[in-house]
């Protein structure tokens, strides 16, 4: 498996996240899920639920990697944005998947209730902000959000979102009000406990090596002992690796970071005064105030992987230069993980073959769109519904390997660097029409 690194210190460094044993005896089970990120402990959690006998093999520990470590916004949608998923699958199809992109949030909604899992603190509303001046562009996808894909979205005006977010880099807003956030970090541990307390069982330390898929029993190896089950469900993120080499190389990882800062006091909320997520057009910088008067903030994002504490500077400079006026802020803690991006945006959800299910690829939107694949695939397996194929147009893609993350990156760095001088010429284009209607006054 290949390195990341959570934080120095972590919200979930804490000693109440219990140690689960390594598989050490042979075993049956009627679903074997490889991977207990968000994606594995949602389907073990629902077929569990719905009186499946389910285990769950973790090559290290619950949440080790992006799941426990993530800002914990869920919002509907995909990375592809909503226009590219209309011209890809159609009107229709692309409704649907909206729709069950809702069902998703609306499920770790459910999840994250103070009867299910307490302290999450969830809260409510996120706003995306443009980086240009796109207004235009902006109404035409509120339109079809709110009319023709039934989601509450509001068109936020240029001077509604600098009274929120005292900056000149955001120009208008979409806000989301039925979009929310919780702590992302505690959030798999809790999915967790209850996929226990539904009957399923969880090891740890325990990498799956290989598999053999064919005939109705399956047979899956690990070091200290073999399962056998009558599906199996691979939710392995980049990490897979043996149980199939090639479902990885679908998968471009991509790294990101974030930190939260020391208290920052009252000069905070002079400056941010938007309590939910912010996430801006580019992708590039996702915010939020946590405990009344910090910052937590994600923006920096390599292919290759980092010490999470090695980019501390690199995020305290871009708060600084997002918001000027908070002046110098202290980074207190930092984390991190690998994502997998697919080549077309969407996740990887359905069967590869009999009994052979693939939940992954799960990129930005890793909350909405782990728990609907969670959701669908146990369906399928144990009712029979096959929405899982609406996702089946966006194929299993090779991300190039070695070559194809070198040309990752390059894209990513062009796609960032074309948006960033459009920001800036939407800046100028904004400087220069104040001061012409200034000098006609
Ligand atoms: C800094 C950051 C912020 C983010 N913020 C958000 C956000 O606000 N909202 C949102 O929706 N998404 C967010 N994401 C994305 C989200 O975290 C991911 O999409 C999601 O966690 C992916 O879940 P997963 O289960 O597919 O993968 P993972 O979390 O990688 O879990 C996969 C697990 O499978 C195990 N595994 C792999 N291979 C094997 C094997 N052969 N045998 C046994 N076990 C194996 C791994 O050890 C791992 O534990 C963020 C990500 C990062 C890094």
């Amino acid at each position: 498996m290949s390195e990341t690194f959570p934080g120095a210190t972590t919200l979930t460094d804490s000693a109440a996240i219990p140690e689960r044993q390594r598989l050490s005896f042979d075993l049956d089970a009627d679903i074997c899920v490889v991977g207990a990120g968000l994606a594995g402990l949602t389907v073990a959690l629902e077929a569990a639920r719905l009186g499946a006998s389910v285990a769950v093999l973790e090559g290290r520990r619950v949440g080790w990697n992006a799941s426990g470590h993530q800002l914990g916004t869920v919002m509907p949608g995909y990375d592809l944005a909503i226009g590219e998923l209309i011209a890809r699958v159609g009107f229709e199809d692309a409704r649907e998947l909206w729709s069950l992109s809702k069902q998703g949030a609306d499920y770790v909604r459910s999840q994250a209730s103070d009867e299910l899992i307490p302290g999450l603190a969830m809260s409510e509303g996120v706003l995306e902000v443009s980086n240009v001046d796109a207004g235009e562009q902006l109404i035409s996808r509120l339109q079809t959000l709110s009319e023709d894909f039934e989601t509450e979205v509001e068109g936020w005006q240029v001077e509604r979102v600098r009274e929120a977010l005292k900056t000149g880099r955001y120009f208008h807003g979409m806000y989301y009000p039925k979009a929310f956030q919780i702590d992302g970090r505690k959030y798999i541990h809790g999915l967790a406990a209850l996929a226990q307390r539904a009957g399923a069982r969880i090891f740890e330390d325990t990498p799956v090596v290989g598999i053999e898929p064919s005939g109705v029993r399956k047979r899956i190896v690990t070091p200290s002992a073999r399962l056998r089950a009558s599906h199996i469900v691979l939710a392995g993120n980049i990490h897979l690796g043996a149980p199939s080499k090639r479902l990885s190389e679908t998968l471009l990882p991509v790294w990101r970071y974030a930190g939260v800062t020391a208290p920052l006091g009252d000069r905070l909320k002079e400056v941010v005064a938007f309590q939910g997520s912010v996430m801006d057009s580019d992708g590039t910088d996702h915010f939020r105030i946590v405990d009344g008067d910090r910052l937590m903030w994600a923006s920096p994002e390599t292919t290759w992987a980092m010490r999470p504490q090695r980019f501390a500077g690199a995020i305290a400079r871009r708060i600084r230069t997002v918001f000027p006026a908070l002046g110098q802020v202290e980074i207190a803690e930092t984390f991190g993980g690998v994502m997998g991006l697919t080549v077309h945006g969407m996740p990887q959800i359905g069967e590869l073959r009999r009994g052979l299910w693939v939940a992954s690829g799960f990129g930005r939107q890793g909350m909405n769109a782990s728990a609907l694949a969670g959701q669908l695939i146990t369906r399928s397996i144990l009712w029979g519904d096959d929405r899982w194929r609406l996702f089946s147009p966006f194929e299993l893609v090779w991300a190039g390997g070695a070559p194809g993350r070198v040309a990752g990156q390059l894209v990513g760095l062009w796609a960032r660097g074309s948006s960033a001088a459009a920001g800036v010429r939407a800046r100028y284009r904004e400087r220069a029409r104040a001061s012409r209607n200034l000098s006609r006054k």
